[in-house]
């Protein structure tokens, strides 16, 4: 096993990851051992650090730190979202709940922010939640109804107000909610990196191949290295289950994307000079698509069951087509080569969309499992285990364990067949929304 990424996401700066790269070279011992340097696992070290000043605490990470889903994602902060089951009355206690967790993430990703003065390209724009076909002008509705009885502002838009907003005629009708904030995920991650204090020890390109627990203590192998840590705290998100972790509870999906190269002036004319916009799809397969302040278009359309660990050429290229297929619907006039660039990223499901927070063992934790809205959820969750696992207690901790825990999932070669089907479904309903 090992974790191979395409370096070809339009996000990361890869100028910008020269730094120094330390890998494990010996066998440690540690206080807390966190496994993951994406948003939960940074977020987790930070925190920590400030708790236990003069614990010896160790992160470790597979890849180059943050080059996970953490930098490869779309770069919305969400404080609502629309297809996770919650569309009607019935569910709207549960919404509740769900949303008070978006929101405590837009706090903390918003005071690590103005602590540590990030550029992220922070921008508080709202998003659309929109579809081609006018006969969702009732989901639209009662999505709208729900949000209105929360108090979040939003209102319906149709194909003319949408066109000037958006600068396509593709979407017919939206919901535009003023909440949730647009920003760059590279940026925000790098910003961690940079965060993270002395008393934390960064290993990179140390992929963790198993552990096990004794008494008083957590073995760790690595290629060549062990760590042994008394507490440990699993922030791998899309790869938890392969390293054993509520196995029967999650699953990865991997997702591609694409970004083009910036507008030129003509292109950008051509369709109204747009300001900065993000398009969720009404229809849960449709495309995510954004246009990023700098006159780039961001679309992703694809997820699928694949092997988490590596996406290779061809297979990117062959989504990177499906990317071209889903811009030229929306804009026809865009030329056939303006995509740049390409990525792959893997994101944590569980089958009734709630997360994983939990101890499982005495002194074992695990956070992660955002069925693909981690931004603000990741940087709270990653936060807050490190409270629980030094054994403190937080209001927010009590609203995290408040919520529905993952449901259990069917084993092999059931789980697979019945997401696959699900992925198909949903592929054939979102039709001409990728
Ligand atoms: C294409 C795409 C678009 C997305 N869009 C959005 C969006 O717009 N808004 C949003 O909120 N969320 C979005 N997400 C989801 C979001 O990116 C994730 O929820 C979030 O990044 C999770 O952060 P994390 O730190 O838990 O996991 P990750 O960033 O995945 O980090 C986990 C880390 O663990 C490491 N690791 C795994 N196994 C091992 C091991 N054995 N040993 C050592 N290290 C290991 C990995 O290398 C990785 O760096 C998107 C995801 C993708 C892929």
């Amino acid at each position: 096993m090992e974790i191979i990424n395409d370096t070809s996401c339009g996000w990361i700066d890869y100028n910008n990851r020269k730094s120094k790269l330390k890998t494990l070279n010996k066998n440690l011992k540690c206080d807390y051992l966190i496994v993951g340097a994406g948003l939960t696992g940074l977020s987790a070290a930070r925190k920590l650090s400030e708790i236990e000043k003069n614990k010896n605490i160790v992160l470790v990470d597979a890849q180059r730190a943050g080059e996970g889903a953490s930098s490869r994602n779309s770069g919305y902060l969400v404080d609502t979202t629309l297809n996770d089951g919650f569309t009607s009355e019935r569910n709207l206690k549960n919404y509740k709940k769900k949303v008070q967790l978006y929101n405590l993430g837009i706090k903390t990703v918003k005071k690590f922010i103005k602590d540590y003065q990030v550029d992220c390209d922070w921008n508080e724009c709202g998003k659309y939640f929109a579809s081609s076909k006018l006969k969702d002008e009732r989901k639209a509705n009662e999505f709208s109804n729900i949000l209105t009885k929360l108090n979040y502002k939003n209102n319906i838009l149709y194909q003319n107000e949408l066109k000037a907003k958006l600068g396509t005629n593709f979407y017919k009708i939206a919901v535009y909610t003023n909440g949730g904030i647009l920003l760059n995920p590279a940026k925000l991650i790098l910003s961690m990196i940079k965060a993270l204090p002395e008393n934390v020890k960064l290993y990179e390109n140390t992929l963790m191949l198993n552990w096990k627990k004794f008494n008083n203590s957590i073995d760790c192998s690595f290629k060549n290295f062990n760590i042994k840590t008394k507490k440990i705290i699993f922030c791998t998100n899309g790869f938890l289950s392969q390293l054993g972790i509520k196995k029967r509870y999650n699953f990865p999906l991997t997702l591609t994307a694409s970004m083009t190269r910036r507008l030129n002036d003509e292109e950008f004319e051509a369709i109204g000079r747009p300001k900065e916009w993000g398009v969720l799809p009404i229809r849960p397969m449709g495309a995510t698509i954004r246009m990023t302040k700098d006159r780039k278009i961001l679309i992703r359309n694809t997820a699928e069951l694949k092997n988490p660990s590596f996406m290779n050429g061809l297979d990117l290229n062959k989504r990177a087509l499906l990317h071209y297929f889903g811009l030229k619907k929306r804009f026809p006039s865009f030329p056939k080569n303006i995509i740049k660039s390409t990525w792959s990223g893997v994101v944590c499901r569980s089958g009734n969309g709630s997360q994983i927070f939990e101890k499982i063992d005495d002194n074992i934790f695990v956070a992660g499992c955002y069925n693909g809205s981690g931004i603000g959820v990741g940087t709270l969750f990653g936060e807050q285990i490190a409270f629980m696992s030094s054994n403190q207690f937080s209001e927010e901790i009590s609203i995290i364990k408040d919520k529905k825990k993952p449901s259990w999932l069917p084993p092999q070669p059931f789980l697979n067949m019945g997401i696959n089907l699900r992925l198909f479904y949903e592929r054939i309903i979102a039709n001409s929304d990728i």
